[in-house]
């Protein structure tokens, strides 16, 4: 369940939709997972808005999918407002403090396809080379990661 007054990690500090859930489809067959909100997401309080959220649509048009049909969150729930996402080991504190919200989500939507975007989102799964497309197999069905680059 969202928790707007989470306090696992620091990022919450100062953001304007603190444990930002995604949103979409709850019986979405297709869950696309992100790093973390943007800006944009965090002033208006959903996932994927902004110049991330235009891209998506772009794609999504191409392939003839309706977003509306998805499930669309973050491997993170809050905006980073005052400090910069770190790397390594730091970065996986932070997944792994937020990771009772994915799975909660996970959990709920049931998907049968998880596609993860990019090398933050594909580390939540313990998927550590993005560089070629990989599959395992999370609680609910297949896993699939993509860098950003590809999914462009
Ligand atoms: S990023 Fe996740 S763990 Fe950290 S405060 Fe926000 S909701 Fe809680």
């Amino acid at each position: 369940m969202r928790n707007i007054n989470c306090t696992l990690c620091e990022l919450g500090d100062g953001c304007n939709n603190p444990c930002l859930w995604g949103e979409g489809n709850p019986n979405a067959k297709l869950m696309l997972v992100g790093e973390a909100p943007g800006h944009a997401e965090d002033i208006q309080g959903a996932p994927f808005r902004g110049m991330a959220g235009k891209l998506l649509n772009n794609i999504l048009d191409r392939l003839g999918i309706d977003r509306k049909d998805l499930y669309l969150t973050n491997v993170i729930k809050c905006h980073p407002c005052f400090i910069k996402l770190p790397t390594g080991k730091k970065l996986k504190v932070l997944i792994d403090a937020c990771r009772v919200y994915l799975d909660e989500e996970i959990a709920t939507v049931k998907p049968k396809v998880i596609l993860a975007l990019g090398a933050t989102a594909a580390s939540a799964f313990n998927i550590k080379n993005i560089s070629m497309v990989e599959g395992t197999e999370p609680a609910s069905g297949v896993l699939v990661a993509l860098d950003r680059k590809s999914v462009v």
